[in-house]
């Protein structure tokens, strides 16, 4: 009898071990689970519940600045932060990414930051309110830059008048800016030939005599315009001080900028003229962890943003609130908080 217990015993010790061998496997598995979504370098303890995993960055002309700073960025947030694949694309620019954005057809957007603010106003080019998005830094300041050929008779804002002018693309931050510029100095759309195209075709119809004079609103040196001067003697015409004044009183958002004559290859002049800031923005729908974690990369990555252009040297963190037009997203909010 006593025998016959003693092995029930054994039997109940082993079929018990045996769990329990199972249950630490089980476990020894979702340990390893939890560290494979946590391996990236910069989602170490983050809760990754909600993230969204394809994640798309818009920009802006393929020769305009945002793009090859976009594409910077997805490529930052692909490779290090765990589990998330970004792409930037291009697209008309500022409106539409602001349009986009709150419909929910990207995460993240490059924009100017007075149309981020007429956006979640609804004010200006916005019918309504344009909102479900966040500030999450902003990087440099966007020159608006009217460029016309070195021989043009184009020496001022009013000598567009009459002119074959390219005022952006559709939906375009540089289009909004066209606007302002004209109307300080009493000129619409009735009075001069508006055509609406991106930098590079821009820069490509100047080139050909198709066009007279081009608004460009970009960091510098912006790639169309270089293209441009590559082949061509450019000038790019001054605002006159006091209507920088006007404007700038009207909307606060532009600050004065001076260009030097280092700026393009044949361009031999300075110009005075305006420049809103550019900015990323992104969707409320991502969570704050995962919007902290990839501000996180972007400022331990930063050397791959200065890689990609000029501009990208001017993403810093004590400038990344300058000119912030909306509110931080919460996790940018904590990544600025922490610093
Ligand atoms: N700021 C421009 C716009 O929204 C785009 C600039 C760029 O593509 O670099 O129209």
């Amino acid at each position: 009898m006593k025998k016959i217990s003693l092995f029930i015993m054994l039997c109940i010790l082993g079929i018990f071990l045996v769990a329990c061998g199972n249950t630490s496997e089980e476990g020894t598995d979702e340990k390893e689970k939890q560290e494979k979504t946590t391996e990236g370098d910069t989602t170490e303890e983050s809760n990754t519940d909600g993230w969204v995993e394809n994640i798309t960055v818009l920009t802006g002309s393929e020769a305009g600045v945002y793009f090859p700073l976009g594409v910077a960025m997805a490529e930052i947030i692909s490779e290090h932060v765990d589990g998330v694949t970004a792409t930037g694309i291009s697209s008309g620019a500022s409106v539409v990414n602001a349009n986009e954005l709150s419909d929910g057809q990207a995460e993240f957007a490059l924009v100017q930051n007075d149309i981020a603010f007429y956006a979640h106003e609804g004010s200006q080019m916005f019918e309504e309110v344009v909102d479900g998005f966040s500030g999450a830094f902003t990087i440099y300041p966007e020159t608006i830059q009217i460029v016309t050929l070195a021989d043009s008779s184009i020496e001022t804002v009013k000598d567009l008048v009459g002119k074959r002018v390219a005022v952006g693309d559709v939906g375009s931050g540089t289009e909004a800016n066209a606007n302002q510029i004209l109307a300080a100095h009493d000129i619409t759309y009735d009075d001069i030939n508006e055509e609406w195209m991106d930098f590079g075709d821009a820069s490509t119809n100047l080139q050909d005599g198709n066009i007279d004079a081009a608004f460009v609103t970009a960091g510098t040196p912006t790639g169309s315009i270089q293209e441009l001067a590559a082949s061509a003697d450019i000038k790019i015409v001054s605002i006159n001080e006091d209507k920088i004044d006007q404007i700038i009183d009207e909307y606060p958002y532009y600050t004065k900028v001076e260009l030097d004559e280092n700026t393009y290859e044949n361009f031999d002049a300075t110009a005075t003229t305006i420049a809103p800031q550019s900015m990323l923005i992104v969707s409320d729908e991502l969570p704050e962890d995962q919007v902290y974690e990839i501000v996180k990369a972007i400022f331990d990555n930063i050397g791959a943003m200065e890689n990609a252009h000029e501009r990208g040297k001017d993403l810093t963190i004590d400038t990344a609130q300058e000119g912030m037009s909306i509110d931080l997203h919460p996790g940018a909010q904590r990544f600025f908080d922490e610093q």
